[in-house]
């Protein structure tokens, strides 16, 4: 979801490089259309439904059916992926463009376990630069070389401005001004422990007159363990809420606190400020929020980051760089942030 989310600073790019006349249109899983599909300068949203067993097949004829209407021109693939290879396979004769999603430092960070050797390597490939905008220098680069023309708008604005327009979205009645708490993640090793969350929440609730949001998925059952809090300014919205509701959520919340996931991607997205907790991941792999009010928090320890997406398992006899990530340092960054708004 945070990829998808991310990507609309190339739309956005992409269409001021461009002029009015060129049409995008974006394929993504049918989880995260409604991410997009009412974004102003998208004009397809071509889903795919792997969950409910849509063939692959499928896909590409959806992909000809619009080339056959609208001749593409050229495929950007963004996901750079083994399945965005096979369907850039598919549409052969069509030019196309892969990002480079440097993943062989990505890797090779994930292998260093000395802290040291890991900032030298971060100063020389990493520089804390936002993934996107590595992206949109890659893309720069080449479309300069082949079109011989400079982008005209500078991309200084934060890069997912009017990611989707307001209007069409739901607004989900909360009344008050309330703080996004953002529990899970793709992975279970990029989640902050749910305890930790619930005690947080208790301290925000008497430490503020802010109401509390919990947004999380269908599937995030560990939400229950908010159960123990009773307070008419808590809100567990827990499986409650289609994406798109919880968009219109993000997008009038103070703040967002949630793990590297697609929740503070969105909220920044919206001009939201952002706390986002790293664990098994790392800021360097360019995911970190970039908003001027927005933080991080992450521990440097010489296991982390142990896998490039926080897919593998914990090998440690406790998850260390989650844990020792206090309640209270969360809770200080949270009144710095509220405290500049
Ligand atoms: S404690 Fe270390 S090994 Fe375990 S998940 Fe975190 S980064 Fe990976």
């Amino acid at each position: 979801m945070g990829d998808v989310v991310l990507q609309t600073a190339t739309i956005n790019w992409l269409r001021s490089l461009l002029g009015k006349e060129a049409r995008f249109s974006f394929v993504t899983s049918k989880e995260f259309s409604s991410l997009l599909d009412t974004h102003p300068e998208v004009s397809h949203v071509i889903s795919f439904d792997r969950r409910k067993g849509e063939k692959w097949g499928e896909l590409v004829n959806k992909i000809e059916e619009l080339d056959n209407r609208e001749p593409i021109d050229l495929i950007l693939d963004l996901h750079a992926t083994l399945r965005s290879f096979r369907l850039k396979l598919s549409f052969w004769t069509t030019p196309s463009l892969t990002v480079d999603k440097r993943r062989w430092e990505r890797f090779f960070l994930t292998k260093v376990k000395n802290v040291r050797l890991k900032r030298l390597f971060d100063k020389k490939f990493f520089g804390l630069e936002p993934q996107v905008e590595r992206i949109l220098k890659d893309f720069e680069s080449i479309f300069m070389d082949i079109r011989a023309k400079r982008r005209t708008v500078d991309f200084r604005h934060g890069p997912h401005e009017e990611m989707t327009s307001l209007s069409e979205l739901p607004v989900y009645p909360i009344a008050g001004a309330y703080i996004v708490l953002a529990p899970s993640a793709s992975f279970l090793y990029k989640r902050w422990p749910v305890g930790y969350f619930v005690e947080l929440a208790q301290k925000l609730l008497s430490e503020t007159d802010f109401h509390l949001v919990v947004l999380a998925g269908p599937d995030d059952k560990f939400c229950e363990a908010f159960s123990e809090i009773s307070s008419e300014r808590f809100h567990n919205l827990q499986g409650k809420t289609s994406l798109k509701e919880s968009m219109s959520i993000l997008a009038h919340a103070r703040i967002c606190i949630g793990n590297d996931s697609g929740m503070n991607h969105i909220a920044e997205a919206y001009g939201v400020p952002c706390l986002t907790i790293f664990g098994p991941t790392d800021p360097r792999f360019g995911f970190a929020p970039h908003g001027s009010k927005s933080r991080y928090l992450s521990k440097e320890m010489f296991c982390k980051p142990c896998s490039t997406t926080g897919k593998t398992p914990c090998y440690r006899d406790r998850h260390y760089c989650m844990e020792e990530i206090s309640v209270d340092e969360v809770r200080k960054v949270t009144h710095e942030i509220l405290g500049s708004l």
